[in-house]
């Protein structure tokens, strides 16, 4: 079993230069890219690869989609950023659009994901002290294990991962842990008043594309109701039709009361991210209590509006929804003795590798480099499969061949 396999010295030149003057805040596998489009991406040795990961789902479009590049580059020579001193003259047509889009009174544009999570906290405590009536500093947020809802001190506050939070502290107060996908401990834990709000990835991504049972929305939604608290749904990795509906909690056709999105909301451009509410919630919010230099910039809501767009014009849920099937059982028809588990939903998948060698999936995602496909293990034995959602059949089945010979070179 080879632990490193040979790069040109092109690709090490490049690898050093970041190693040399970059923080070590990731661990990538050894490919330098240069171009990407559709559902693949080349090297800087001209080398082509398709894309597993679809930049953490934020390409779903597929890379350098030739509508939203469009968007982007028209805008880009019009007007880029004014700043919320200021009105502009797309702001409002982009609220519009998203709010009706997903059918919601109001929204919050922000840049990145995390930032959207913060906000929806915020906005959950202030409905939580100015129309549910808790006591001043006394409320309440329920979250899962094994959550990830991005990386600033206060989302980290309430992480169960210690590579996330060990000597980052001290974290902020206000949280409660319970297990995912356990509706006896959210009622539990939600029969208390100063309980505002439950944030929840409705598939947990980076814990390794953890599904929960059906049904489980529907009873997040319930208890909430019961309880008078507000569902917050992360569906920053899980909307956009990533998992074949336009969000994840469309699945059991429920409606969350904090909407939170990222990523795939600029297909894969530039940092947009957005949280939708309804009056009660989002007009808690005054002047000067939050925000962000660059939240709601043109660039971004003309790149926004053309992201969503694609998303419906190409009908790019249930195309997803399709290939996802096929991939799924495409790679169960491998039986491999190298995968125990084949999960997930859509176009958001994952196997579990199970080895004697502690570090095959990382090897795993070695050779399917090497033969052409990029994927990175998240956890250790998870390897997520999430290709952007453009992918064909044909694409499918030849992403799966490559797949299986990978396997049977962790037998070698
Ligand atoms: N929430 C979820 C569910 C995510 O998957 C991520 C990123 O992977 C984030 C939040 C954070 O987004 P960002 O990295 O854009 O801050």
């Amino acid at each position: 079993m080879l632990t490193t396999l040979a790069i040109s010295d092109t690709t090490q030149y490049f690898i050093n230069l970041e190693s040399n003057h970059g923080a070590h805040n990731y661990h990538p596998l050894p490919v330098v890219l240069k171009k990407g489009s559709g559902v693949f991406v080349w090297d800087v040795d001209d080398k082509r690869y398709f894309d597993f990961l679809s930049g953490y789902s934020a390409v779903n479009q597929g890379h350098c989609h030739p509508k939203i590049i469009k968007a982007l580059v028209e805008q880009a020579e019009q007007l880029t950023l004014t700043s919320r001193a200021f009105h502009s003259n797309l702001l409002g047509e982009y609220e519009a659009f998203i709010t009706q889009f997903f059918g919601y009174d109001k929204v919050l544009p922000m840049n990145t994901g995390v930032e959207a999570v913060e906000t929806a906290l915020k906005l959950a405590r202030h409905w939580g002290y100015r129309v549910k009536g808790i006591a001043t500093n006394a409320a309440k947020i329920i979250v899962c294990a094994d959550n990830f809802h991005g990386r600033t001190t206060g989302v980290i506050s309430f992480s169960t991962d210690p590579t996330a939070t060990k000597d980052f502290g001290p974290f902020n107060l206000g949280y409660e842990i319970i297990p995912f996908n356990d509706l006896t401990a959210l009622s539990i834990a939600l029969n208390d008043p100063s309980v505002c709000g439950f944030l929840f990835e409705p598939i947990q991504g980076e814990a390794g594309v953890v599904v929960p049972d059906e049904g489980y929305y529907l009873g997040v939604r319930a208890l909430c109701d019961q309880y008078n608290v507000l569902m917050m749904a992360d569906e920053i990795q899980t909307g956009l039709a990533r998992t074949g509906k336009m969000l994840a909690c469309d699945h059991e056709n429920v409606r969350p009361d904090i909407l939170i999105l990222g990523k795939a909301l600029s297909g894969g451009t530039l940092p947009v991210s957005a949280v939708l509410a309804d009056n009660p919630v989002m007009m808690t919010i005054q002047p000067g209590e939050h925000g962000s230099t660059y939240g709601g910039n043109p660039l971004a809501a003309a790149v926004a509006i053309a992201s969503l767009n694609v998303l419906k014009e190409e009908n790019l849920s249930a195309h997803a929804a399709a290939m996802g099937q096929l991939l799924r059982d495409e790679l169960e028809l491998l039986q491999s003795p190298f995968i125990s588990i084949v999960r997930g939903k859509g176009l958001l998948n994952a196997i579990v590798i199970q080895h004697p060698n502690p570090d095959a999936a990382w090897e795993l995602c070695l050779y399917l480099k090497e033969l052409g496909l990029l994927a990175k293990p998240t956890h250790g034995d998870k390897i997520r499969l999430a290709p952007p959602l453009v992918i064909t059949k044909e694409q499918i089945l030849e992403s799966v061949e490559i797949i299986s010979k990978g396997l049977k070179k962790l037998a070698v």
